[in-house]
């Protein structure tokens, strides 16, 4: 058994690297496509049996169709496609006791984004994490916040899938994205998430909302680093983030002011497909070797 899972997390490697060297030299790979099938009409199937992902997720079918197609691509995301004047803002770590207040701010600018929730949070502020589901998608971030490249694969998958449960608990549906704390993953991580279902969500916009560095420098941050297709790292938990929501209503009228319209990731994933090659953040540990 060990044998096989090896075979199969070393059969991920190379696909990764097909994938890698392939997107480097401009083109798609087929035989990423080819390998990635089986799972995806897997998934299909369950998405034709009538799960309904639009009252529990306020992900559309049509949302969900776009993620499998994604997954069928690339082995992670990090930014949409360019067509569209599109930005997916994402908040991290909650619920906690920040989060209403984000909700409240966004909604009332009409806001649509996404949520990547904390399985001890929820557990935590059950309550808050229902509110975020009733409004906005909510996807994985593990149970417990971890460096996942870390923690051998037994342990990584625990925690993806005990998140997975508990945001089914509360309500959500099944989890179809997946973010690691810190962007550290390795391809047990890939393996795994894939396995799940779930598509790998990185970003390629830091807010550094976390470092609390001023209401006006998370604007700028943010303001000054969008293009089309953005994904921006936020946090409504893990600490303070008083700034974070002061700077929700700057960021907004700014970037409409430049013709972007806030989508969640996977309405961007819908209506601007990202490119094959996506791009590590800045201070991700990917892991190639364990
Ligand atoms: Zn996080």
């Amino acid at each position: 058994v060990i044998r096989r899972r090896r075979a199969v997390v070393l059969l991920v490697g190379v696909l990764f690297i097909a994938v890698g060297v392939a997107t480097e030299l401009g083109g798609g790979s087929g035989h990423a496509q080819a390998a990635h099938a089986g799972p995806t009409k897997r998934a299909l199937r369950s998405l034709a049996a009538g799960v309904s992902f639009d009252q529990l997720t306020r992900t559309t079918q049509r949302e969900a169709r776009a993620i499998e197609n994604v997954r069928r691509r690339v082995p992670f995301v990090s930014a949409g496609g360019r067509r569209h004047r599109l930005v997916a803002l994402t908040f991290d770590d909650g619920p906690g006791p920040y989060t209403g207040r984000v909700v409240r701010a966004l909604r009332r600018l009409g806001v649509r984004a996404t949520f990547f929730q904390v399985g001890q949070m929820i557990a935590a502020f059950p309550g808050v994490a229902r509110r975020v589901r009733r409004h906005f998608p909510v996807g994985d971030h593990t149970l417990s916040h971890p460096q996942m490249a870390m923690l051998a694969e037994p342990v990584q998958r625990n925690e993806i899938v005990a998140d997975a449960e508990r945001l089914r608990a509360v309500g959500a549906g099944r989890p179809l994205l997946f973010r690691p704390p810190y962007a550290s993953f390795d391809l047990r991580t890939l393996e795994v998430v894939r396995q799940q279902g779930m598509l790998m969500v990185l970003w390629n916009v830091d807010s550094a909302d976390w470092t609390r560095p001023g209401t006006r420098q998370i604007v700028r941050n943010v303001v000054s680093r969008v293009r089309p297709g953005a994904v921006v790292l936020m946090h409504d938990a893990g600490g303070d983030r008083r700034q974070t929501v002061a700077a929700l209503p700057a960021i907004v009228h700014r970037l409409r002011r430049r013709g972007y319209r806030f989508v969640t990731v996977p309405r961007m994933l819908l209506e601007a497909p990202p490119r094959s090659a996506q791009r590590l953040p800045r201070g991700a540990q990917f892991a190639r070797r364990h």
